[in-house]
């Protein structure tokens, strides 16, 4: 197979460490978290302990000053794991780097070490009932009041809704300016207004929080807008090649332990007084699957050099998030007919994997949005 050749040594010891702390602080209590709906707060402080969270934040601001290297090598160890349940992804790679990029020098002191130490949890909530692949479409509005804001408007299906501690909210400023009109602000749990609805009650992720929110009059500080009045869409249109790239990183890599578990259990299960990887069909059918990942990860990987060289264009992240997140939906769920009834068992992590795998189409930017993206590069 072809090795891999972007990591160093001391990313590959790196990765040795991270994959103890799936082990011991999150695969543990995984299944209870499943029930929960949500993972504990013991988790995202043990990460923060550890410096697992907002690696690529300069050490000034509670970060680890980090090469995206770190970053994806956590995000692919939390795939290996078949953990879903930690939203430290968007935490640390969406809302902590937005703070960085777009903040005041003094929101970046308020809020990036407590994201960093696990103290904080961050979302972002930009989808509305009414609006998600158009974001353009957005109906929350801040009206300015004095030195305030007050915004009303709701959210939905919000990663980390449920149990963040500050949300950056996109909002319409000028609804008549159309993208020129979009504002983010930073609004903070216990803000009076903000309201946390239900925890949605999803097909998969079943152990990560998601949410619907609330804002009925919510009065905050001008000083809590980010990156400035008008300057909304800029800044969520800037980080766009990088964030569809991680549902591609997580995809492959979930599609690597899927099937490498898949393997073992054919050679470990048998019928009609065989193995069942001597059967042509698993043979043939696990060729295919190997190959298809092999792929995905050679383009991926290559992705992922381009992003660091600051050259990943956002035609060819789009091809990545789209085409994995197909392909990672196909593998799993012919590695689960390999697992015949086991296969659909909750006990099962090609079980569970199938489910989380769905909505990798989805989020992000839905797959056709991606198309949509690749085909106006032509
Ligand atoms: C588990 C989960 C977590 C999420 N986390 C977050 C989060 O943290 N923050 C956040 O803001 N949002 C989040 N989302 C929302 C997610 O980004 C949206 O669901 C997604 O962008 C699609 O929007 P929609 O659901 O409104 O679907 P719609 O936009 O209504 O789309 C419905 C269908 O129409 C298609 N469609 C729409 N427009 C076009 C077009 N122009 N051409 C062709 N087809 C089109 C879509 O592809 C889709 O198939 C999350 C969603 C889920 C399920």
């Amino acid at each position: 197979m072809i090795e891999r050749s972007i990591f160093s040594e001391e990313h590959n010891i790196f990765r040795e460490s991270v994959r103890r702390f799936y082990e011991e602080h999150i695969i543990p209590h995984h299944a209870q978290w499943e029930k929960d709906g949500q993972v504990s707060r013991n988790a995202w402080k043990e990460a923060g302990k550890q410096g697992l969270l907002c690696m690529p934040i300069p050490e000034e601001y509670g970060g680890a000053g980090a090469d995206k290297l770190y970053s994806i090598i956590m995000m692919e160890e939390q795939a290996r794991a078949g953990t879903t349940g930690p939203g430290f992804g968007l935490h640390s790679e969406i809302v902590a780097p937005y703070i960085l990029n777009y903040g005041t020098e003094e929101q970046k002191k308020k809020y990036l070490p407590k994201l960093a130490s696990g103290e904080m949890i961050g979302a972002i909530a930009m989808t509305e009932p009414g609006a998600g692949s158009d974001l353009q479409g957005v109906k929350t509005r801040a009206v300015k009041d004095g030195n305030e804001y007050i915004i009303n408007g709701s959210k939905t299906f919000i990663t980390n809704g449920f149990m963040c501690d500050l949300v950056i909210v996109v909002t319409k400023t000028d609804p008549s300016a159309g993208a020129k009109g979009t504002t983010l602000f930073l609004v903070e749990a216990g803000t009076p207004g903000f309201e946390k609805g239900r925890n949605l009650d999803k097909l998969g992720l079943k152990a990560q929080d998601t949410a619907e929110l609330f804002f009925d009059d919510v009065r905050v500080p001008a000083s809590n807008m980010l990156g400035g009045e008008g300057k909304g869409f800029f800044c969520l249109m800037q980080e766009l090649a990088w964030e569809r790239l991680q549902i591609a990183i997580g995809a492959t890599a979930t599609m690597e332990a899927v099937l490498d578990e898949t393997i073992e259990y054919t050679k470990n299960r048998s019928a009609f007084g065989k193995d069942l990887i001597e059967f042509q069909n698993s043979r043939f059918k696990l060729a295919e699957q190997k190959t298809q990942v092999q792929i995905a990860r050679v383009f991926v990987d290559k992705c992922i050099e381009e992003l660091l060289k600051g050259q990943l264009e956002v035609a060819t992240a789009a091809m990545a998030k789209y085409w994995t997140s197909e392909i990672e939906n196909r593998v799993i769920d012919e590695c689960l007919q390999l697992h015949g009834g086991y296969g659909f068992m909750w006990e099962y992590r090609v079980a569970r994997s199938y489910a989380d795998a769905r909505v990798q189409r989805i989020y992000g930017g839905t797959n056709e949005i991606m198309k949509e993206l690749i085909a106006r590069s032509l």
